[in-house]
């Protein structure tokens, strides 16, 4: 069975067919850096850091590439309050958020892009845009005209009918309320010159215009928080396919379950955001990235102290029974067939079946707890060198793909 991913596109699971060996184009959505990120984020990505690891478990070359949204009002305005440089301030939070996932443990991002230096290419994809007669300029900016654009609402499940009830960024100006823009004008604050006016460009098209730059017109793997299928990854979708009139874009958009604290989102805006930093002076970064991992990625994660200690206790034993299994001695005897080896094959063809079905990171982290016990009890038997270290490097080969040892 080929590797099954879950395509928020089709609303089914799919086989991911490629060669083995093959590199894997893999977009996923950053943050807009005007503050420091919190537990919610870092669930969405140690959820694509296990996806890009499972990857390259299984012989993938993932090219793994972010944006970071350093052009955004809420940045303009932040910046605005503490009387410094947009640009600047982003800076700041952008080496922040670097070093949170670093702390993290997730080490697999190629390359980090930020919207700021993408100014030249996103105007060449709106004047395109403009003369295929799909977008159009009024007082205010540039509009992506989304009646223009037929499919839109296919990602989301959104008829055209739904969708023009809909009030997407309000101005009188556009022809439509569902149309979104891609430039608007500002006479103040961070803004660039343009054929349009002075102004800055819209969120969507910074993402099309980095990813068209580095993967071409179309992908493999794009990824971000489900909160951002509508109207983020909608209005991706229908400036790339327009643009290069190639479909689809990007063949498999896999998106991750929220992160609720006592029955609440987790945002900044709710007030109840807990930075990484601080959580990470409470708990390491290794309990957790077990914890999330204990959830399917599309699932919805409560976090609680409560909670995350009982994952904390699973972990610490998991590894007291690894330590035991390492700590017995081998004894020199050449290679042969044990109960060990067939143990050790069992559980990584399980792991490999449970990651295979969509990422089941629950059931595969099941088995190297139950691993782990079942090893920390033949520990006592005699066992020779190599078969034990063969079961260690398989042991910890898997551990690694959830970064916990
Ligand atoms: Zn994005």
């Amino acid at each position: 069975m080929p590797l099954q991913i879950y395509n928020s596109l089709t609303r089914k699971k799919e086989p991911y067919i490629s060669p083995q060996g093959s590199t894997v184009k893999f977009f996923v959505c950053g943050p807009t850096v005007y503050d420091y990120v919190h537990l919610g984020h870092a669930r969405t990505y140690i959820a694509f850091d296990i996806i890009a690891r499972y990857l390259e478990f299984a012989g993938y070359h993932v090219r793994y590439l972010m944006n970071i949204t350093d052009v955004a009002d809420r940045l303009v305005q932040r910046a605005g309050e503490l009387k410094k440089d947009p640009l600047e301030l982003a800076k700041e939070y952008e080496s922040a958020f670097k070093e949170d996932l670093k702390a993290l443990g997730i080490t697999n991002i190629e390359s980090y892009e930020r919207a700021s230096d993408y100014i030249p290419q996103i105007m060449t994809q709106i004047k395109t845009l403009i003369d295929k007669g799909i977008a159009y300029q009024t007082e205010t900016g540039v509009y992506f005209e989304v009646k223009k654009f037929p499919k839109f609402g296919q990602l989301s499940g959104q008829s055209q009918e739904e969708l023009g009830l809909r009030r997407l960024e309000l101005c009188s100006s556009k022809r439509n309320p569902e149309d979104f823009s891609l430039w608007r004008r500002h006479d103040t604050g961070l803004r660039w010159d343009s054929p349009w006016g002075s102004g800055r460009p819209g969120w969507h098209i910074e993402d099309t215009a980095i990813s068209i730059a580095h993967f071409g017109d179309t992908y493999d793997m794009h990824g971000g928080a489900s909160e951002l299928i509508f109207p983020h990854h909608e209005a991706e979708i229908a400036q790339a396919e327009a643009l290069t009139g190639k479909t689809p874009f990007v063949r498999f958009w896999i998106h991750t379950g929220l992160l609720t604290t006592k029955g609440r989102k987790m945002s900044k805006s709710l007030g109840n955001a807990i930075r990484i930093r601080d959580a990470l002076n409470k708990y390491t970064a290794a309990e957790l990235r077990y914890y999330f991992a204990s959830f399917h990625y599309r699932e919805q994660v409560k976090i609680s102290d409560f909670a995350l200690k009982r994952a904390s206790n699973r972990l610490k034993s998991m590894r007291k029974n690894f330590n035991a299994f390492q700590d017995t001695p081998a004894i020199a005897r050449s290679s042969r067939e044990t109960k060990l080896a067939a143990l050790i094959r069992k559980a990584e063809s399980d792991f490999r079946k449970y990651m295979d079905d969509d990422f089941d990171t629950p059931r595969a982290l099941a088995v190297l707890t139950s691993l782990s016990e079942r090893l920390s009890r033949l520990g006592r038997a005699r066992l020779d060198q190599h078969t034990k270290e063969g079961a260690e490097r398989a042991f910890l080969r898997m551990a690694n793909v959830f970064g916990i040892l």
